[in-house]
């Protein structure tokens, strides 16, 4: 069995350890010219650099791209400052600007960009979704040093929600349960994933995740790594367990299909190269001894 090690995937901080260092609010800002993370939408804005590579926007931006507020500056890339910021959907962009849509789909955006994106596509998210307190309603500041924000009303901290899901392969002898959802491409397969419920474990959410949809029970569940998930912000935590008994049953409102694959003889499709779910299969599937 292998040790869980730091998975060196897109939206992980691995990728960028050494070239980002992060600024946490209320550090004072630093002054200079540098490098844009614009979000509008669900897209980022690249500009393609000489060599024809999407990369992110460097220096003053043109007049045309407005934007919605005041940008934050998140850390400094390759020593110099990164800031973020908000573009509106009714900005109409100059010719060297690409809006490039940001999900675990795309391949155009190399991995580190796509953890910068993702650092702030979570933060953006969370900014918008506490300006009020959720217990009075009344309106938030941001706490100095860390991401949370304080109510002065009821003296409530509010930090931010960053949801974990368990995500899973079994296996049984030289098979392998993969699950599909109705929504996918036909023929892609992926692994029995969900979120975590009150109460439970990760190891209990991945068994009740794989029981609930597959009719499978499962033993020796395993961590084996971890992703962070910016849409808009999952912690995927990922097992591998071995098959323990029943038989398939699908659960029609989760999957439309779940079966038993060799390794040989493997689905059509399988998830994206930027996720801990291919990243599974590859080393626990397709590697396995
Ligand atoms: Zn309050």
């Amino acid at each position: 069995m292998r040790y869980p090690t730091t998975v060196n995937l897109p939206f992980n901080h691995e990728v960028i350890r050494y070239s980002f260092v992060p600024l946490l609010p209320g550090r004072e800002q630093p002054v200079g010219e540098g490098i844009w993370l614009l979000l509008q939408g669900n897209s980022l804005l690249v500009a393609t650099d000489a060599g024809g590579k999407l990369a992110l926007p460097a220096g003053k931006l043109p007049a045309e791209v407005s934007l919605s507020a005041e940008p934050l500056c998140i850390g400094l890339y390759n020593g110099v400052p990164l800031r973020l910021a908000a573009v509106s959907r009714s900005v109409a962009l100059p010719p060297e600007f690409l809006a490039e849509p940001f999900n675990a789909a795309g391949d155009r955006l190399d991995d580190a960009t796509l953890s910068l994106g993702g650092i702030g596509m979570q933060i953006l998210h969370w900014q918008k979704k506490s300006r009020h307190c959720s217990s009075c309603g009344s309106k938030l500041e941001p706490l100095k040093w860390n991401w949370g924000k304080l109510c002065r009303v009821c003296n409530y901290e509010h930090f931010p929600a960053i949801h974990p899901c368990a995500i899973v392969l079994v296996r049984r002898g030289d098979e392998f349960l993969l699950a599909r959802k109705s929504e996918w491409q036909p023929g892609r397969y992926g692994l029995v994933a969900g979120f975590l419920d009150m109460g439970e474990s990760l190891e209990e959410c991945a068994a009740r995740e794989v029981l609930e949809e597959t009719g499978i029970v499962i033993k020796n569940t395993t961590y084996v790594g971890s992703q962070c998930w910016p849409f808009p912000s999952q912690l995927m935590a990922g097992f591998v367990a071995d098959y323990a008994s029943g038989e398939i049953k699908v659960d029609e409102s989760e999957l439309e299909d779940a079966r038993w694959f060799r390794r040989g003889a493997l689905p059509d499709g399988l998830p994206p190269a930027r996720s801990i779910a291919r990243w599974i299969i590859d080393r626990y599937m397709l590697a396995a001894d």
